[in-house]
């Protein structure tokens, strides 16, 4: 249950500076501060006096429904310099997840490795424009979302046309939502809704073939890793987010 879940009233209420505590703004504020009281060059001024939640940049990847972590730990050392969200409805998942980001950033103390990714609790069926501004975002997963077999779960699907128009929302154009799934009639669901969704059109199969982000989501993820063991099948496909048209 998510009763007990808060949200931001906007995404600029967001603490991010909590989850990426490398990125705080107000930290390399007071840093080009502390450089200015020893005599060091600076550029301070250039620099807008930040809150203390904010992030020197935004998130820009976002796992929905991250469970245990596995693809946002790949992809942490593949975009370096990007900001990697996983959000997560179960508490123990999500602290899981927390505690293993936790563990590598000490880890790998001497270098920045892992403090470009974080996660979140979340049920990113509610509010998802809260967390995330306009266009916010370059790239979106759904990997192996819980299929919902019968016909009067299908509500609880984390693809639908409503759902479809946030993730457009807090996409920008050119980006990319990335889906997999082992139930085929689930894979189908996804294709038909984004397909007949304006905002989007399909990745044809040769550039999602060549997508290192693709091969990342079939091998790293939890799921991915289990349908393999099973020798059973893994059907992807990524949508574009399209340009707005111009208003007449
Ligand atoms: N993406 C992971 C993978 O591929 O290994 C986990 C897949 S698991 C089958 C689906 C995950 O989505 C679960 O961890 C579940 O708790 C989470 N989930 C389901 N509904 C959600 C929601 N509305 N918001 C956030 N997470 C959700």
């Amino acid at each position: 249950s998510d009763h007990s879940l808060t949200y931001p009233k906007s995404p600029a209420e967001m603490d991010w500076a909590k989850y990426y505590p490398a990125y705080a703004a107000h930290k390399i504020e007071e840093q080009e501060k502390e450089k200015d009281a020893e005599g060091e060059s600076h550029d301070l001024e250039q620099i807008p006096p930040m809150e203390g939640k904010a992030t020197t940049q935004p998130v820009e990847i976002a796992d929905i429904g991250c469970g245990f972590g596995g693809l946002l730990f790949a992809l942490a050392p593949e975009f370096p310099d990007t900001l990697i969200l996983g959000m997560e409805i179960r508490m123990s998942v999500t602290e899981y997840v927390q505690e293993k980001v936790r563990a590598l950033r000490v880890q790998n103390a001497s270098t920045s490795a892992y403090q470009n990714v974080s996660c979140m609790r979340a049920n990113t069926m509610k509010f998802l424009p809260n967390f995330f501004t306009k266009a916010q975002l370059s790239k979106i997963f759904l990997c192996f979302p819980d299929p919902h077999f019968k016909q009067r779960k299908h509500k609880a699907r984390i693809v639908s046309y409503t759902l479809n128009s946030e993730y457009a929302y807090v996409l920008k154009p050119g980006g990319i939502v990335y889906t997999i799934t082992d139930v085929e009639d689930l894979h189908k669901w996804m294709v038909g809704h984004f397909e007949k969704h304006p905002s989007f059109e399909r990745v044809g199969e040769e550039e999602q073939e060549q997508d290192v982000c693709v091969k990342l989501m079939r091998k790293e993820t939890e799921e991915g890793k289990k349908v393999e063991r099973n020798n059973g099948p893994k059907y992807v496909a990524c949508f574009r987010r399209v340009e707005d048209p111009a208003w007449p």
